[in-house]
């Protein structure tokens, strides 16, 4: 899939005056010039907060802090923290929530608990053309998801509408996935998962018409089956919220004859909670 990376219309602007005079080419190469020394003009940011790191591509010690990383002990379905106290000696536990209410994929990895910095990465790779964040991303998506890549025969990303892609230029989840395929080994196959149809956005719908409302919206194309039959899969998102897109993709998958589908994201919420400040209590 192609993710170039879109160009920057202030950039553009700058050099016109003269990209005019020099034609097609030369447009190309001044073009290239300008985002050059602008790169070593500035100094490097923090993915997160945009104050100054020592190198590209990394989170300044505050925001590092206040990730909300989820580490071991987790449950093994849902990937969401457990109490640090659970005697993890037994094998993989599993929480009561994922025993009540199982989902629809075998297991769930995440690097973080949803949060304001987790927010503010995802929001810079969705909406505001930072396609520098994704790499770094999917890198420690990559780590955090090491037992789930570690036999997966395929990363397929959760696809957006056209319509949606069009506007928004690209889709975070295949430039994450990307990402990780070059951390894992693990080829993308951004074929295997269409969406049908448009859906309204999640955002302020509750966990009833989220899934009412990705229902059906997920499917196989015809031309992939038989490549999909009996492989490993693993999803990739940007955030998992109630689970109701992942879920439906799950769906789809295992309908077509995914062998195992197991989800990666980048942040996750737990228990409808949003992290903020230090490490997230966990009762
Ligand atoms: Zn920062």
């Amino acid at each position: 899939m192609d993710i170039s990376r879109p160009s920057d219309p202030a950039l553009e602007g700058a050099a016109l005056p003269l990209a005019v005079r020099a034609g097609a080419l030369g447009r190309h190469v001044l073009r290239r010039l300008a985002r050059g020394a602008v790169d070593l003009a500035l100094p490097p940011l923090c993915m997160a907060c945009r104050a100054a790191v020592e190198e590209p591509g990394c989170l300044c010690a505050r925001c590092w802090s206040r990730v909300g990383f989820i580490e071991r002990p987790f449950c093994d379905r849902l990937g969401t923290p457990l109490p640090h106290d659970f005697d993890a000696a037994e094998g993989p536990a599993v929480s009561a929530a994922a025993l009540t209410d199982p989902p629809a994929y075998g297991r769930a990895r995440a690097v973080a608990l949803f949060g304001d910095v987790s927010r503010d990465l995802i929001h810079a790779l969705k909406y505001a053309d930072r396609l520098d964040v994704a790499a770094p991303l999917a890198r420690m998506m990559a780590r955090a998801g090491a037992d789930i890549l570690a036999d997966a025969d395929a990363l397929v990303p959760v696809p957006l509408h056209g319509l949606r892609l069009w506007r928004r230029r690209f889709n975070q989840s295949a430039a994450l996935a990307q990402g990780i395929g070059r951390a894992a080994g693990v080829p993308v196959r951004s074929g295997w998962l269409a969406r049908r149809r448009a859906t309204t956005p999640q955002v302020g719908l509750d966990r009833q018409d989220r899934a009412r409302n990705v229902a059906g919206a997920f499917a196989v194309p015809e031309a992939a089956r038989g490549e999909l039959a009996g492989r490993r899969v693993v999803l990739v998102d940007d955030v998992l919220t109630t689970g109701a897109t992942i879920d439906a993709c799950a769906k789809a998958l295992a309908r077509a004859g995914a062998a195992r589908v197991d989800v990666l994201v980048f942040a996750r919420v737990v228990d409808g909670r949003v992290v903020d400040g230090e490490a997230a209590p966990i009762s």
